[in-house]
């Protein structure tokens, strides 16, 4: 069987290490000394100046727009996955979508301006695929409207925009680190800023408000994580050089393999180093889509539909149309890619889909 992902998992004696550390401490979470390390480590390996380690990428997002104090109206992409819509909805805001451009799959900055009312506070985008938004563009129009930027950067892990990490760019950037994602701590997530101010107000919500052991400042929340998700991802951060530079040889071998499959793929900006994180395709239709998702299914091989429906349809709100999500979601398909996917593997999956476009 070969699934969209398989997460990585070290070489458990590693891992048994950092344990042993745990039992002689007993110190089990509450910002103890791994999940410290692996902020630090973090920093280094992705040279950004401030971050905070969390229990997963969608507290990422509400401790974002908590600490922001965001209200009402966020602008936001239809075409993403589902936690970066309803982490808007949980803080009590509404998603206005604005389309995306059907070459990067990324909001269209264009769009942005004509969706701004007075009630609109902030701008929450997604780097799909960890392909870069348009980033200057998009802090131009928010620092003419007064407006705050997040970004949720959960694909993003190691790219790079023009030279600096991609987490360096809108007020604050988030992450996720959950065992699916490139770099995993099994389940994590993580909040990156500039701001020292803002640093501190979060720091603050991921820890009950609590300004001492009798001081509360803030209504916070538990956005900790603990010892041994830290423990993780320091066995795991060792390997992450290999895993990057496996899932590019893998790319670019798809590239080859399924240049004769009629898809198109997502156009990555030009001024980013990127991960290659996901391997989606875009076939001209819907149907051609359910051909091929048939054929690979019915040999054992299980792709997913990143990122469908469009969320601009979800059932729970009020319909805003976005065109271009709305088709490129009924039409994308994000093929298998892991650490140990093989090249044979790979050939095989564009045979198939070969097959499934000639029947
Ligand atoms: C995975 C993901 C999230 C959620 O991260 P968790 O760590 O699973 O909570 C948010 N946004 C996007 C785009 C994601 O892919």
């Amino acid at each position: 069987m070969i699934n969209i992902t398989k997460p990585f998992l070290p070489d458990m004696k590693e891992y048994i290490e950092y344990l042993e550390g745990i039992w002689e401490r007993e110190w089990l979470t509450n910002n103890g000394p791994l999940v410290n390390d692996l902020e630090l480590k973090l920093k280094e390996f992705l040279q950004v100046k401030h971050m905070l380690y969390l229990g997963n990428g969608t507290i990422a997002l509400q401790i974002a727009i908590k600490a922001l104090g965001l209200k009402n109206e966020i602008i936001t992409t239809p075409f993403s996955y589902v936690a970066t819509t309803t982490s808007i909805i949980w803080e009590n805001c509404k998603p206005v979508f604005a389309d995306i451009d059907p070459k990067t799959l990324n909001v269209d900055a264009d769009k942005i301006e004509a969706l701004i009312t007075p009630e609109t506070t902030g701008i929450l985008l997604t780097h799909v695929y960890g392909n870069p938004c348009d980033v200057e563009k998009i802090d131009q129009i928010a620092q003419k409207h007064g407006l705050k930027v997040i970004y949720d950067g959960a694909h993003a892990f190691a790219v790079k925009y023009k030279g600096r990490s991609i987490f360096d760019y809108g007020d604050i950037s988030t992450t996720s680190f959950h065992a699916t994602k490139l770099f995993h701590t099994i389940e994590g997530g993580a909040v990156f800023t500039k701001e020292a101010s803002i640093l501190r107000k979060m720091s603050l919500l991921r820890n009950f408000g609590h300004s001492g052991n009798e001081q509360f400042e803030e209504p916070g929340i538990n956005g900790k994580n603990s010892e041994f998700h830290a423990a993780m991802g320091l066995v795991n951060l060792k390997k992450t050089d290999q895993i990057l530079a496996s899932r590019k040889r893998q790319s670019l071998y798809y590239d080859q393999v399924i240049a004769t499959v009629r898809v198109t793929r997502p156009e990555i900006h030009k001024d980013s180093e990127w991960n290659y994180s996901y391997y989606p395709v875009i076939f001209e239709s819907e149907e051609e889509l359910k051909k091929a998702v048939v054929m690979l299914n019915s040999h054992w091989i299980y792709p997913r539909r990143y990122f469908y429906p469009s969320l601009s349809t979800l059932p729970y709100l009020e319909h805003q149309p976005c065109p271009i999500s709305e088709d490129i979601s009924k039409r994308v398909l994000c093929l298998p890619m892991y650490h140990t996917l093989r090249q044979e593997d790979i050939e095989y999956i564009g045979r198939l889909l070969l097959r499934a476009q000639n029947n």
